[in-house]
């Protein structure tokens, strides 16, 4: 039970866009074992358990209250209204900070909600965004809105020399993805996070792609790692979710302002469907890998394949497909693959980037990084490898021209 000012609350307190509050942890982030010798998939299993002494229970409970009754006037429990601090989401955040080595994590109703929570709160009105040309469609159209409504400089970029050269002048924010969607270009964090950092930049991930599991930004330098959490951290395609992570308390304790302020947190419920799916994480993405590495060595050999882009870690496979094969009677022809837009679950996807995840960016831009119309996006699931090869097999078969 903690007792404080009475201008503290940060629910009420809506006076300056740049006041910072306190980070909220759960109470279990200081009570119980030290495991702070544990290693990756010790921390993941155990994701959650241990938060609720009075029951013991081994999950996190789903507290759906949304108030918090206070023992008396000026007093709080740790908890007053849901939107400000919620016990289940809490442990997730508590869990997601540690998983990328940060000082806080907020978890938010979608990726782009947790995109806008950080350039917003991260990169003052009016100042320069540097951001990479081929991020995620609709985080370039974010951007895009943001630059036409003159809120903010925005010069978009395609490669690491092109990056370089935009960051000899000076920023407030880069926003890079690596691998980038759906190219699959792979960018050098610790070089970026040193250009950023000479021009005054702070340097945010977007790690949707690879997870804590196989690249922890933060480690490599970058401030702020990004995730649309609807992907591999959820990873059933049930859960739509967003993560902000910071190195830096004092950018937590901005965002934790900015995301009460703003209001685009999770909710109880899926709060406990991402902590459910997290304790798999490294498991899933060890399969979605060796299974991404079977189709990519079929695709190779494949007379209807004409390019294969694999960054050689994770799910995410994208390919062009040969003339002789037509796109819509393959993509109405597969069988384990189901043709939708998302990736980063256990089930196979296939998405076709040109009509669906990147429609809106203009296709002399998508041209000029790559993205033809013939380019398919893959993301390999967890079933049984030679399902996936026999299905993209029968689905060529089925959509060639003869
Ligand atoms: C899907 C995605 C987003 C947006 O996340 P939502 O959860 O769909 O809002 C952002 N970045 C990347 C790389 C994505 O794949």
């Amino acid at each position: 039970m903690s007792t404080r000012p009475e201008d503290s609350n940060p629910a009420y307190d809506d006076r300056s866009t740049t006041r910072a509050v306190p980070i909220h942890h759960h109470p279990s982030a200081s009570a119980g074992p030290d495991t702070s010798a544990w290693g990756l998939d010790t921390v993941l299993a155990h994701v959650g358990t241990g938060t609720d002494p009075a029951t013991g229970a081994i999950t996190t409970p789903i507290h759906l209250s949304t108030a918090f009754g206070h023992p008396g006037l000026r007093q709080s429990t740790g908890y007053d209204y849901t939107r400000t601090a919620s016990p289940t989401r809490d442990v997730l955040q508590d869990a997601l900070a540690r998983l990328d080595g940060g000082a806080a994590s907020f978890v938010t109703s979608s990726g782009m909600a947790a995109i806008q929570l950080a350039v917003e709160t991260l990169a003052p009105f009016g100042s320069r965004i540097v951001a990479l040309e081929d991020l995620y469609g609709g985080t370039f159209r974010y951007l895009q809105v943001l630059a036409e409504a003159g809120a903010y400089e925005v010069d978009f970029v395609y490669g690491q020399q092109a990056l370089a050269e935009a960051l000899s002048r000076p920023a407030a924010l880069v926003l890079i993805e690596t691998p980038t969607n759906p190219m699959m270009e792979c960018y050098d964090v610790a070089a970026t996070a040193r250009l950023a950092r000479e021009a005054g930049a702070l340097l945010a991930v977007d790690n949707t792609f690879y997870t804590p599991a196989i690249l922890r930004p933060l480690d490599e330098g970058a401030d702020v790692a990004i995730y649309s959490a609807t992907k591999y951290l959820g990873g059933h395609n049930d859960v739509m979710a967003g993560v902000v992570t910071v190195a830096d308390p004092a950018l937590g304790e901005r965002l934790q302002y900015r995301l009460n302020t703003t209001g685009a947190t999770l909710g109880p419920f899926d709060s406990f469907l991402l902590l459910r799916g997290l304790k798999t994480l490294s498991l899933r993405m060890a399969r979605h890998e060796a299974n991404a590495k079977e189709v990519v060595a079929f695709l190779q050999a494949s007379p209807h394949v004409t390019r294969v882009l694999y960054p050689g870690h994770s799910g995410m496979v994208s390919f062009d497909l040969a003339e002789d094969v037509d796109i819509a009677t393959f993509l109405e022809s597969v069988r384990v693959f189901t043709f939708a837009e998302s990736l980063g679950g256990v089930e196979s996807l296939v998405t076709c980037p040109s009509v669906q995840t990147h429609a809106d960016v203009p296709p002399a831009t998508r041209a000029r990084y790559g993205l033809t119309d013939r380019l398919l996006r893959l993301s390999i699931g967890i079933e049984d490898p030679s399902d996936l090869v026999d299905d993209l097999r029968q689905a060529f078969e089925t959509g060639t021209r003869h």
